[in-house]
C-alpha cells in the first residue's frame, strides 16, 4: 500500500474514474486486440454503453481502429485493434559507438531506422541525429507525436541532466536543441531504464506478465534498469539501478567507467570479455577482436579462446546476478544487450554461476534473454513516447 504524499496530492476529479477506465480500455485492445466491445465489457465488468463510449473517444484520438471479425452464422463482429497505420514516434538510440534512429507505430513495430558513427564532438552527433530526425519527418511530419532518446549514462529524466562518462559528455542540450529544431515533445532516459521499460509495455507476453524484473544491459559498461510493481524505479534523481558500479571483487580484467577495477562491470561488460580474449591470445597468433561483434561471431564460429573469455565473463554476470536476486527478489531477471546474440554459447554457465553464488535458502530466478532481440535500446526510445500514452493515471 503506498502512503499518499500530502505535498503533490491532488484532490480526485469527477473524470479520474473515466480516465483510469479508458486506460484500461485501451490496454485491452492493445494486449488482447482484436478484440470486441462486448468482450472487453465482459472481461472487465463495465457496463456496455461505458465501453462504447470510451471506443468512440479512443477512435476519434486516432488510437484505435475497428475491423469486421470471422462470422459465426449471424452478423461479423466488429474488432478493435491498436491504430497501426502511421509511425508516431522516432526513437534515438545514441550508443557508445553507433547511434540508431528510427521510427515506430503505435503497437512499438520498427518501421524504418538507419544508424550512423557516434562521434565524439557532441556538438556533430547532436547535428547528425538532428538531420537524421528531420528526414524521417518529411515523410511524416503529420502523424510523429514525440521523440525518444536512449543514453549511456547518468540521466535526469526530469531536468535533462545527463552525464555520459565514455565521451565525458555532461548536460549536452541533445534534448533542448531537438525540441527547438522539431517542435515535438522529447524526452530522454538512461539506456538500461529506457529498455527495462520497453521489456515491461513492448516485451513478449512472458514478460508483460511479469511486475517486478530487473533489466541487465551489457554493453561497454553494465546497466540495470529495476522494474518494481510495474513501474521503473528511479530514485532520487533518477539515478537508482547503477548496479554496474557495486563491488563483486578485485583485479578485474578493465577499470569500470569511473576508474575501479572492483565493479560489476570491469567483471562482466563487453570490454571485460575483450581484455580476457586478448591476454589469452599472448603468444599466440590467434585470429584478434577489433570490437565486440568480431569477437561475438569468434565464439559462434567456435573459436575456443573466445567462447572460454565469453563464459568467463558470464561467470562474473552471474556473481551480480545473485547480488540482484538477493537484494530485490525480482520475479525475473532480463539479460539485453548484442551478447545476447550467442546466448546459447553462455546461458548454462551463467545460470550455474548465479545458483552457485546464491546463499542457501534463496532460490534462482529465471534469466532469460531479452525478448526484444539483441537491440532493446532503440525499442527503450521508442517506449519513451509511447508507454506514457498507455500508461495507467497517477494516484499521487
Ligand atoms: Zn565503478
Amino acid at each position: 500500500m503506498r502512503r499518499i504524499d500530502l505535498k503533490s496530492a491532488s484532490v480526485a476529479r469527477s473524470n479520474t474514474i473515466r480516465d483510469i477506465n479508458r486506460q484500461i480500455v485501451l490496454n485491452y485492445v492493445r494486449e488482447r486486440g482484436p478484440i470486441s466491445r462486448s468482450e472487453i465489457a465482459h472481461e472487465t465488468a463495465l457496463q456496455r454503453s461505458t465501453v462504447s463510449l470510451i471506443v468512440d473517444e479512443l477512435k476519434a484520438n486516432g488510437l484505435i481502429d475497428e475491423g469486421n471479425g470471422e462470422s459465426t452464422g449471424g452478423r461479423p463482429p466488429i474488432l478493435l485493434s491498436l491504430r497501426t497505420a502511421d509511425a508516431v514516434a522516432i526513437g534515438v538510440d545514441l550508443g557508445t559507438t553507433r547511434t540508431i534512429v528510427a521510427t515506430s507505430d503505435l503497437a512499438g513495430r520498427l518501421l524504418e531506422q538507419e544508424e550512423f558513427p557516434t562521434n565524439p564532438d557532441a556538438d556533430k552527433t547532436i547535428q547528425e541525429v538532428i538531420a537524421s530526425v528531420h528526414q524521417l519527418l518529411t515523410k511524416y511530419s503529420r502523424t510523429i507525436e514525440g521523440i525518444g532518446i536512449s543514453l549511456p549514462g547518468f540521466v535526469n529524466p526530469e531536468t535533462d541532466e545527463l552525464y555520459i562518462p565514455h565521451f565525458a559528455w555532461r548536460d549536452i542540450p541533445i534534448a533542448d536543441e531537438l525540441r527547438a529544431a522539431t517542435g515535438l515533445p522529447v524526452k530522454i532516459d538512461n539506456d538500461a531504464n529506457a529498455a527495462a521499460l520497453a521489456e515491461l509495455w513492448f516485451g513478449r507476453p512472458e514478460i508483460r506478465e511479469v511486475r517486478d524484473f530487473i533489466m541487465v544491459l551489457v554493453e561497454e559498461g553494465v546497466g540495470t534498469g529495476v522494474v518494481f510493481d510495474g513501474q521503473v524505479y528511479r530514485g532520487e534523481a533518477g539515478a537508482a539501478g547503477e548496479f554496474g558500479h557495486m563491488v563483486i571483487g578485485q583485479g578485474a580484467p578493465v577499470a569500470c567507467a569511473s576508474g575501479s577495477r572492483e565493479c560489476w562491470e570491469a567483471f562482466a561488460s563487453e570490454r571485460a570479455a575483450l581484455a580476457r580474449y586478448s591476454t589469452s591470445l599472448r603468444g599466440s597468433n590467434g585470429p584478434p577482436a577489433n570490437n565486440f561483434i568480431e569477437f561475438i561471431n569468434l565464439a559462434l564460429q567456435g573459436n575456443q579462446k573466445a567462447v572460454a573469455a565469453l563464459k568467463e565473463t558470464a561467470h562474473y554476470l552471474g556473481v551480480g546476478i545473485a547480488n540482484l536476486i538477493q537484494g530485490l527478489a525480482p520475479q525475473a531477471v532480463i539479460v539485453g544487450g548484442p551478447i545476447v546474440g550467442a546466448w546459447s554459447l553462455f546461458h548454462e554457465d551463467l545460470k550455474a554461476a548465479t545458483e552457485s553464488s546464491l546463499c542457501r535458502g534463496f532460490p534462482l530466478k529465471p534469466i532469460i534473454a531479452s525478448t526484444l532481440g539483441d537491440e532493446p535500446t532503440i525499442m527503450g526510445a521508442i517506449s519513451l513516447v509511447l508507454a506514457s500514452k498507455f500508461a495507467s493515471v497517477s494516484f499521487a
